[in-house]
């Protein structure tokens, strides 16, 4: 049944951030404790347990009169079962029955942490007001969640959304983390960037103002390309050109009303947002009618709204169809 209250938890590898949303979605508060990675998930989840605890009492709730969604990095198949816990040193674990069990049995559901993140986007952020979207995240990687019809498609084997490692550029010679080549992630994460960077100034004999930048960054290419750095606008222009490459497959695989670009990438703001709209229509020309590229706005507040709002979802799904209730 409906709850009066959803906690949003997001699991990080150094912390676990929790916000506790009303049934309205308003953020009543959040708050942010350590993960004690590595000792099991006795210690991970106990510690969730106690301070989910804390905040209801301290938000004039009881936990029987809440729900709770868990953003968690890994794929999570739609059983909530996951193969392994990427940051946290746990394999084979279904986190929403563990916490579920700790908390009273509190209906508890798990989702990927890219899906929450594209979740709380459509709900409270940068594609408010839409019900189909993909979310690409350009950070140390690329993530990406679907969404179609306001439901996460998560997969089969909880690939959807791999936008990561969609391969852009065939003749790649360079190795992705995955063991492929040419993987958007290599020209198009924060480390892509810089990546490419490199490559258009070994190509050229030309001064540019990343040549005298050491440590060299992705904010740093923007920064320059921003103020006519012909280099730098050389390299912002490769990395987006895969970018609009990959969402123009997205086009014709989902063809969502809006691409929302978050991770610190996404900070260079209207100018690379602008860059990979011109791109995508570059590569999507089947048609006229294309997705809006827009950004996120929730930044590290995505993850415990979109966990929030699946719970949301979830306990609402469990009153219409009880027989797939957990
Ligand atoms: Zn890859």
């Amino acid at each position: 049944m409906d709850k009066r209250y959803y906690f949003g938890i997001d699991i990080g590898g150094t912390t676990v951030k929790t916000g506790i949303f009303s049934a309205e979605g308003v953020l009543l508060e959040k708050s942010e404790i350590a993960t004690r990675t590595g000792q099991g998930e006795e210690a991970i989840f106990g510690d969730i347990a106690a301070e989910l605890s804390r905040l209801a009492h301290a938000n004039g709730a009881e936990l029987s009169e809440c729900a709770a969604g868990i953003d968690i990095a890994g794929p999570v198949d739609e059983e909530g079962f996951m193969e392994r816990g990427v940051n946290l040193g746990l394999d084979e674990l279904y986190p929403a029955r563990i916490l579920s069990d700790m908390c009273g049995g509190m209906p508890s559901f798990a989702l990927n942490d890219a899906n929450a993140a594209a979740l709380g986007e459509i709900w409270q952020g940068g594609g408010r007001g839409v019900s189909s979207a993909v979310m690409i995240t350009l950070g140390t990687g690329v993530g990406g969640g679907v969404i179609q019809g306001g439901r996460v498609i998560s997969g089969t084997h909880g690939l959807g959304g791999e936008i990561g490692h969609i391969c852009v550029e065939p003749g790649e010679e360079e190795l992705c983390s995955c063991g492929g080549r040419g993987c958007l992630e290599q020209y198009a994460s924060a480390t892509g960037i810089v990546r490419m960077a490199r490559r258009v100034m070994a190509e050229s004999e030309e001064y540019s103002g990343m040549r005298v930048t050491d440590p060299l960054t992705a904010k740093d290419v923007f920064d320059l390309a921003k103020k006519g750095d012909a280099l730098a606008v050389r390299a912002a222009d490769e990395s987006m050109d895969r970018l609009g490459r990959a969402m123009a497959m997205i086009c014709y695989v989902t063809d969502p009303e809006s691409i929302i670009i978050g991770g610190g990438v996404s900070r260079a703001g209207e100018y690379l947002r602008a860059l990979a709209q011109s791109k995508m229509e570059k590569y999507a020309r089947l048609s006229k009618h294309y997705p809006k590229v827009v950004l996120a706005e929730l930044g590290n507040d995505a993850g415990i709204c979109g966990a929030a709002k699946y719970a949301m979802d979830m306990t609402a799904k469990q009153i219409e169809a009880p027989e797939c209730g957990r």
